[in-house]
C-alpha cells in the first residue's frame, strides 16, 4: 500500500506537532516545516528518522516555500496533504497596532497558505489530489477586542479556503478549515492574560481550553479519506464557544 505523505507548517511545537504525530500514529511520512530552526530540531528528534524531514521554512518568502515543496518532493516523491498551521498572533487594540506588526500577521497567517497551496496543488493532483486544512480560529468567527490583525487575518483565511476549494475541486483537491478554540500552547501562553482566560473559561460551554490531541484529530479526519465529499467548510473544534454566541469583550 502506498505510504501517504503530510506537509505540516509550524509543526516545531504547539498544534502542529501534534498533527504531525496524529499523521504519523496512522503510518504517513511527515514533513515539518517551521521558521524556528532550534526548537524544529527538538521536535524531530521526538519523532521516527526514517519517516520525518524537517526543514526550516518561512512560509511568508515564496522561495523558501518552493524549497521546502521541492525537498518533499526528493525525499517521499509525492503529497497527499497540507497542513497550513503556521500562525502569528499580536494582541493590541487597533489604535495601537503597528502597521510592521499587522503586516506581519498577514504574511504569515494568509500569505502563508495561499503560497504553500499554490505550491502544492499540482503535485497533489499528479498523484489523484489530496487534501489542505487551514488551521483558522475562533477569532476568525466573531469580532473581539485586540484581534485586530489576528481575527482579520483568520477570517480572510476562511475566504481563502472557500475560493482554494472552489477552484481546486476539479483536481480533486479538498480544502478545509479548522477552527480552534484556546489551546494552551506556547502561542496562548503569550497573548492570553488572566482576563482574557477567564472570559474564555466563561464564554467556552466545556468551560475549558482544548488540547492540541483534540485539534489535531480534527485535522486528521478532513485530511482522511473518511472526508472525501468535505470541501470547502469550517469546522469549528472550540468546546462549543461558536454555538453558544458568549460575546467576549
Ligand atoms: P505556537 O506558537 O505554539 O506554534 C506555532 C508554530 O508556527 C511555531 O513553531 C512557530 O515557530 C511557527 N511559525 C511562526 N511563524 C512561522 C513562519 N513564518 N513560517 C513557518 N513557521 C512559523 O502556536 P499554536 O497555538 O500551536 O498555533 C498553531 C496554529 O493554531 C496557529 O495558526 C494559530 O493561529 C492557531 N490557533 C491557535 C489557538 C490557541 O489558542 N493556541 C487558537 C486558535 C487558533
Amino acid at each position: 500500500m502506498t505510504t501517504k505523505v503530510a506537509i505540516v507548517t509550524g509543526a516545531a511545537r504547539g498544534i502542529g506537532l501534534a498533527a504531525a504525530k496524529r499523521f504519523q500514529a496512522d503510518g504517513w511520512n511527515v514533513v515539518l516545516l517551521d521558521i524556528d530552526a532550534e526548537t524544529l530540531a527538538t521536535a524531530q528528534a521526538t519523532l521516527p528518522a526514517d519517516r520525518t524531514l524537517a526543514l526550516t521554512c518561512d512560509v511568508s518568502e515564496p522561495a523558501q516555500v518552493a524549497a521546502g515543496v521541492a525537498a518533499t518532493v526528493e525525499r517521499f516523491g509525492r503529497i497527499d496533504a497540507v497542513v497550513n498551521n503556521a500562525g502569528i498572533a499580536v494582541f493590541k487594540p487597533l489604535l495601537d497596532t503597528g502597521y510592521e506588526e499587522w503586516s506581519r500577521v498577514l504574511a504569515v497567517n494568509l500569505n502563508g497558505p495561499f503560497l504553500m497551496v499554490q505550491a502544492t496543488a499540482r503535485i497533489m493532483a499528479e498523484t489523484g489530489g489530496g487534501a489542505v486544512v487551514n488551521i483558522g480560529s475562533i477569532s476568525g468567527l466573531r469580532a473581539s477586542t485586540l484581534r485586530v490583525a489576528y481575527g482579520t487575518s483568520k477570517a480572510a483565511l476562511m475566504q481563502l479556503t472557500k475560493q482554494q476549494a472552489t477552484e481546486l475541486g476539479e483536481i480533486g483537491v479538498r480544502v478545509n478549515l479548522v477552527a480552534p478554540g484556546p489551546v494552551d500552547t506556547a502561542m496562548a501562553k503569550q497573548v492570553h492574560t488572566p482576563a482574557i482566560r477567564a472570559d474564555y473559561h466563561d464564554a467556552i460551554p466545556l468551560n475549558r481550553y482544548g488540547l492540541e490531541e483534540e485539534i489535531a484529530e480534527a485535522v486528521f479526519f478532513l485530511c482522511s479519506d473518511r472526508a472525501s465529499f468535505i470541501t470547502g467548510q469550517t469546522l469549528a473544534v472550540d468546546g462549543g464557544f461558536d454555538a453558544a454566541g458568549i460575546g467576549l469583550p
